[in-house]
């Protein structure tokens, strides 16, 4: 083994270039940004090999078949390497942190996911100590989860979701504690970590690009036409964000109707709330309870991107929609509380 890091590197803020149109990220060019810096050159930083993906994305770009790319990269070097990081654009990196969890069974090794809010060329920037945390913790930690590392918090990657556009504290995990904190030290927290997967078989990986899922945050006025018409062929399963504890306007039989057509027609329909932080009680409220009726399934404490990519994963799998639902309750990867 000749390096103790394989990087991937897939686009995002980390490594892109300014432009007339904006950042755009350019082949070769964070390559080039990381041999001019100083710290990418000492001695005590793992080493690593990078493989850039084509095309580079803006991660507004990301589709379930480019995670497929990243799952076979790493099962290509899962025994290779000590670690992986995966450089990411930060809008949709928290989908990317849900989805891999699910596509990787029996991993072994760390899988950081990391990015920026300001590119590794500007003056100040948030990239280099991302990336370089990230390539230590990929090296020296055996952590065997895929995890999201931003502004100083390593998250489990199920557990993570976007809060802030522009700070550099981008990430938070609203229902899972921190797996580490990394200040003057790199503290991580092994107890909240899962445990190393007990057989020996080698990593498997799983497809998720096989199905059609859906999200729809419901607001004050929603019409059932609005809930019929993305509840049509050929969608699968749908993530329904809802208020507080997982209420919606039962106050409408037709809306109501809608739900119990497309839940007997096979359609997953999960609750998740529009609150980032606490879980779905179904139950607590005639609004809430009247969804159950309608075959609503609780999404507990998912999050939105958790639940779409469970759904994903399921589905692809070849479930029936019975079984899905039960299995949206159950925690598979960590995804929610047991
Ligand atoms: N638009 C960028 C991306 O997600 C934002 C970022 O990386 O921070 O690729």
């Amino acid at each position: 083994m000749s390096a103790d890091v394989l990087i991937i590197y897939n686009g995002g803020t980390i490594g892109m270039q300014p432009s007339d149109q904006g950042y755009a990220p350019v082949p070769g060019y964070l390559q080039q940004q990381m041999q001019s810096i100083p710290a990418f050159a000492k001695p005590g930083l793992p080493r690593y090999d990078i493989i850039e993906q084509h095309p580079l994305i803006d991660s507004a770009h990301m589709h379930p078949d480019r995670w497929w790319g990243i799952a076979k990269l790493i099962e290509q070097y899962h025994d290779q390497y000590r670690g992986f990081v995966i450089l990411h654009g930060t809008d949709t990196l928290a989908y990317t942190a849900s989805a891999l969890p699910f596509m990787l069974e029996n991993l072994r090794k760390p899988v950081i996911l990391t990015g920026s809010q300001i590119p590794l060329c500007e003056i100040r920037n948030d990239a280099q100590e991302n990336l370089v945390t990230s390539l230590m913790i990929a090296a020296h930690y055996p952590i065997p989860e895929v995890c999201l590392y931003f502004g100083g918090k390593l998250m489990r990657g199920c557990r993570a979701t976007k809060l802030d556009a522009t700070g550099f504290q981008a990430f938070f995990s609203p229902n899972y504690p921190l797996l580490g904190d990394v200040g003057i030290d790199i503290d991580i927290y092994w107890e909240r970590i899962q445990a190393m997967p007990k057989t020996h078989a080698p990593l498997k990986i799983r497809a998720v690009h096989e199905a059609t899922v859906g999200a729809l945050r419901l607001f004050p006025g929603i019409s059932a036409s609005v809930l019929e018409n993305i509840l049509r062929p050929p969608l699968q399963g749908l993530v329904l964000e809802t208020f507080g504890v997982g209420n919606g306007p039962s106050n409408d039989p037709i809306f109501l109707r809608v739900l119990k057509e497309a839940t007997a027609a096979g359609i997953v329909l999960v609750n998740c709330s529009q609150c980032s932080k606490g879980r779905i009680r179904q139950e607590a409220y005639a609004a809430g309870h009247a969804l159950a009726d309608c075959g609503v399934v609780s999404g507990e404490d998912l999050t939105t991107e958790a639940a779409l990519a469970k759904l994903y994963y399921l589905l692809s799998e070849g479930y029936s929609p019975p079984e899905v639902r039960l299995l949206m309750g159950q925690n598979l990867r960590g995804e929610m509380r047991p």
